[in-house]
């Protein structure tokens, strides 16, 4: 039974626990085994079983690379050692000399990726608001390679018309890149939508427990999969086989984890938006947001459902001590970086998960807070932010 091709007539829920994931042929284990080996024997010289050597190829890795891609709907996956090592491996299919159209409000660690690692190397990244369809035609030179998106943004939450981006960069045979950490293929899958690849931090929502750090890219282009491919090995930045698992166990629950977190945070946000201490709540599932309309097509779960995830930001109204206040008198939300685990985080980007573009054109406000909704009751989250919007 070949479950990993995007045609399968079986359900997104159903691939996620499935595809990749036959009963172990040597034993029967229902669980794909934690493969913890390096090397593997062969039975002449040069013939093995299609394993040879761990950084090459690992089956627990495969296993996680075939579920990935399913359910990105795409035809190959590859998985990295983290998000930040998904990307790197990206821009090593690039050269000195190409130019890079990035969306501006991109994770902080991508910003830095680009413009202080990789410009070192004759890359040209320009930053524009991708929500503006004519000011991203513009910013495309003859040397542009890629249009690199996140939607929605990190934090603003700002909502990019994905078919709208992929058709004007195929008029110029540019790739589109999406980053779908925010949203996850339960809520939306941009290949669908016209995208070459799709990247994700898998240490967010598809391993959702924050237990593990990784990262992956999907993409169904054979050429651009066999360079990614090549890379990968080339390159060396691959996870682990028990990383590998961790994220293979969390995607078995993603569909569940998924509808629950948006719940919450839809719930959440239109509380916040009520209260006093609070100035503004963005969130792409209000109908305040100003791209609510796009985000109602184009975040839609597998059952045909507009999901918004767990992502919530908020301006308090006292500004950054306030901010700061808030996010050190929660109880249940815990004041971390990171996101997408069951139990809910809260964290002020300006301070903690954007410092890397402070003093940059794409500084965030100092009074701004960054929720992960979680997957507690509802009413224990509203009871711990009341208590400490109160206390300021
Ligand atoms: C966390 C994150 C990354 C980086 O991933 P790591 O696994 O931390 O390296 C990239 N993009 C987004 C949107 C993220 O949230």
């Amino acid at each position: 039974m070949n479950l990993s091709s995007p045609s399968d007539s079986i359900q997104f829920e159903t691939r996620a626990i499935h595809v990749g994931q036959e009963p172990d042929a040597a034993t029967g284990a229902v669980i794909t085994p934690i493969y913890q080996t390096s090397t593997y024997a062969q039975s002449a010289v040069g013939e093995h079983r299609g394993y040879d050597y761990s950084r090459t190829d690992n089956p627990t890795r495969t296993a996680l690379q075939e579920c990935l891609a399913s359910l990105e709907s795409g035809r190959f996956g590859l998985a990295f050692a983290s998000g930040m090592a998904a990307i790197s491996t990206l821009l090593l299919f690039f050269k000195k000399g190409d130019h890079i159209v990035v969306a501006d409000d991109v994770y902080g660690g991508t910003y830095r990726l680009f413009q202080r690692v990789f410009t070192e190397f004759g890359m040209e990244f320009t930053f524009v608001d991708m929500t503006n369809a004519a000011a991203t035609r513009a910013a495309i030179r003859p040397n542009t390679r890629l249009l690199w998106l996140e939607t929605p943004t990190n934090p603003l939450l700002k909502i990019i018309d994905i078919a709208e981006i992929s058709a004007l960069a195929h008029e110029k045979h540019i790739l589109v890149g999406v980053d779908n950490t925010f949203a996850t293929p339960y809520l939306q899958r941009p290949l669908e939508l016209g995208a070459d690849l799709v990247m994700h931090s898998t240490t967010k929502y598809l391993g959702g427990h924050s237990d593990v750090v990784g990262g992956a890219i999907v993409t169904s282009d054979a050429p651009l999969y066999e360079r990614l491919k090549f890379l990968q090995n080339a390159a060396g930045a691959v996870p682990s086989p028990f990383d590998c698992w961790l994220v293979l166990r969390g995607l078995k629950t993603l569909a569940l984890r998924m509808e629950r977190h948006s719940e919450n945070a839809l719930r959440l946000a239109q509380w916040l938006e009520r209260h006093p201490q609070v100035k503004r709540v963005i969130y792409p599932g209000l109908v305040s947001h100003p791209q609510h309309a796009l985000a109602r097509l184009q975040m839609v779960s597998p059952r045909g459902a507009p999901l918004y995830g767990g992502m919530i930001s908020f301006i308090a109204q006292g500004g950054k001590s306030a901010a700061e206040k808030i996010a050190c008198a929660t109880k249940l939300f815990i004041l971390a970086e990171s996101l997408g685990g069951v139990e809910s985080l809260i964290e002020v980007p300006a301070a903690m998960t954007h410092m890397s573009v402070a003093n940059s054109p794409l500084a965030v406000d100092a009074g701004l807070v960054r929720l992960s909704a979680g997957v507690e009751h509802v009413y224990d989250l509203m009871a711990d932010l009341d208590q400490a919007l109160e206390s300021v």
